[in-house]
Order: structure tokens, then C-alpha cells, then sequence
């Protein structure tokens, strides 16, 4: 039988990528399946970008993903959006198609999976309330008014972030979405039946830190979420659990986004619980 030593490759893109955990779910489950791929941590200054993108096609990546500081500024190097990456103006999976690179987004999918599969939640007919107008949070906004919520309210610290980003999204929607500035305690009243962290509040190593809400006057089944995933527990997430709310952490939507992102690479179906195990194992060790 002829040998074959060339293994497929895909890889993060970003500045920092050491601690960046997407790999190991990765090669979990290029193994569980027998996959003789590679996925690499390359560290890129944003002043190299064109350049690594250049070696992403000279190499023949089969795809790639993005993290800080290049989900935005990756745009021109690609050939093709998908439809939600162009409405939240931001890639974090590219997928090789022949010769052609198509960006795409996978965060908000992943948010959304989570919230179906974990927390067995359909976002359709839900009120929901969201803190943060950054990367993560356009990703999810415009993932939850494509899947038909009736009230998505957008709460930000800085009024020209999170105002500009309901224009954006309401525009290319037609969805309902609304703003307000966080100013104080963000009360979580009994309308809403969902609420989600997209800020990087609580984020290792500020892990003591904790979004200024008051939950007192929530619904009992108002699911929390938080996309912190480092810790998995957020005093949040932790504070919720203490009123016997339901939760979703972090964890979840960060599984998910590279769960559909390997489905998009290798178009085979994603071994979900090897996945989400190695990537536990890892944070928690
Ligand atoms: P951005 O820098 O784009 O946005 C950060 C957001 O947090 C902004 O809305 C910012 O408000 C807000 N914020 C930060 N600090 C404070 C504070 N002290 N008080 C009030 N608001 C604050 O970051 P990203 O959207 O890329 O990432 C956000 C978080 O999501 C990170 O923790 C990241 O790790 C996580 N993440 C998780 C993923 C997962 O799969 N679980 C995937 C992607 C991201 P302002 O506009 O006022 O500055």
C-alpha cells in the first residue's frame, strides 16, 4: 500500500495563540477518527497578516481560524462571506474550496447550538437580554434575530459601541433589536428569558470580577449564559446557580463553534463528546 506523509493542516491565526485551546478538541478528534491532520497555533504581529495569508494558500491550509487581533482585518484576504459572517462583519473560520478561501462565522452558530443542545432552549419567541456590543456579542446578536427572537435588548457600556452595532444589525435584519446603556445595576426583570455575558468580565485572571446585573427580580427559568469559558463557573454563572437558575457556560458555545467548524473542514460528522472532553480536561488541569 502506498504511504502517505503528508498530513492535511489547518491552524489558529492570532497574537497571543499559545494559550489557545481550540487545538486540542481538534486533534482529539482528528484521532478519534483516524484523521491524519494537523491543527497549529501560528503566532501572527497584524503588520504579517498579509503575508501568513499568502502561506495559508501557498501551503494549501484546508482552513483556518481567526482570533484576536484578525477577525476583522482577515476580510480582504478572502474570496467569499458567508451571508451571517457579511451581517456581523467579522470571520472567525475560513474553509478552503478548491482555490478559493470563504470566510464564515461560526461563533454565534456555536452560542446557538449550545443553547439548543445543552440547554435544550429554541431562541425563537424568546425575550432576550445581552451584555456586550463586541465581537462575540455581534456574532450571537445577529445568530439570535436570524433565528426569530421577539425582544433581543443590547446593553453596553459604551454608548457609540453598542449603539452602532444595534443600527448595524437591525439594518441588515430587519430584526428587534434595541439598546441601552449600562449605567449602574442592570436589572433583569421578569420578561426576559434569557440573559447572556458577552463581555470578557470575569475573564481568567479577573475571575473575581462580576457583571454589575441584580437578578432579584428574574424569573426562576430565566437561563443565564455566560461566554466565559476561563473559568467554566463564573461568579455569574455561580450566582445564578445560587438562586436555582438554569445556566450555560462558555464552555458550551466554544465546543460548538469548532464542532461546526471541523464539520466545515473535513465534512465528517464531529465526534461531540471527545470534543468537549479534551478541551475540559485541558482548562481544568
Ligand atoms: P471585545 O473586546 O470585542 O468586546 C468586549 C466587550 O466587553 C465590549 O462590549 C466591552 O464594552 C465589554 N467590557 C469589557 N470590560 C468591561 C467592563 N469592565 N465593564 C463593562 N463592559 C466591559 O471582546 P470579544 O467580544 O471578542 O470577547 C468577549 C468575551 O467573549 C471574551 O471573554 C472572550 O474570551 C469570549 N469569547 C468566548 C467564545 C466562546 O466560544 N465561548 C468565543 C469568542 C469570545 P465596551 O464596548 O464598553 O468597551
Amino acid at each position: 500500500m502506498p504511504r502517505n506523509y503528508k498530513a492535511e493542516l489547518v491552524a489558529v491565526l492570532g497574537q497571543p495563540v499559545a494559550e489557545n485551546p481550540t487545538g486540542v478538541m481538534m486533534e482529539a478528534a482528528f484521532q478519534e477518527l483516524g484523521l491524519n491532520w494537523r491543527y497549529l497555533n501560528l503566532e501572527v504581529a497584524p503588520h504579517q497578516l498579509a503575508d501568513a495569508m499568502t502561506g495559508v494558500r501557498a501551503f494549501g491550509l484546508r482552513g483556518i481560524n481567526l482570533t484576536i487581533p484578525h477577525k476583522v482585518a482577515v476580510i480582504p484576504y478572502l474570496d467569499a462571506l458567508s451571508p451571517e459572517a457579511r451581517v456581523i462583519g467579522a470571520v472567525n473560520t475560513v474553509r478552503r474550496q478548491g482555490e478559493q478561501l470563504l470566510g464564515e462565522n461560526t461563533d454565534g452558530k456555536g452560542f446557538l447550538r449550545g443553547l439548543r443542545s445543552d440547554a435544550g432552549i429554541d431562541p425563537k419567541g424568546k425575550r432576550v437580554a445581552m451584555l456586550g456590543a463586541g465581537g462575540a456579542a455581534r456574532a450571537i446578536a445577529a445568530e439570535l434575530l436570524l433565528a426569530g427572537v421577539a425582544d433581543l435588548l443590547v446593553v453596553n457600556r459604551s454608548l457609540s459601541r453598542g449603539q452602532t452595532m444595534v443600527d448595524d444589525l437591525r439594518q441588515a435584519t430587519n430584526g428587534p433589536i434595541r439598546f441601552e446603556l449600562w449605567q449602574g445595576a442592570f436589572r433583569v426583570l421578569s420578561e426576559i428569558d434569557i440573559l447572556i455575558n458577552a463581555t470578557s468580565i470575569g475573564l481568567f485572571p479577573d475571575a473575581e470580577a462580576k457583571p454589575d446585573v441584580d437578578l432579584s427580580q428574574s424569573r426562576k427559568d430565566c437561563l443565564v449564559c455566560d461566554v466565559v469559558f476561563n473559568p467554566p463557573v463564573t461568579r455569574l454563572l455561580a450566582e445564578a446557580k445560587d438562586r436555582g437558575m438554569p445556566t450555560l457556560d462558555g464552555l458550551s458555545m466554544l465546543v460548538y463553534q469548532g464542532v461546526i467548524g471541523f464539520e466545515l473542514w473535513t465534512g465528517h460528522k464531529a465526534p461531540e463528546a471527545v470534543m468537549k472532553r479534551a478541551l475540559s480536561a485541558a482548562l481544568l488541569s
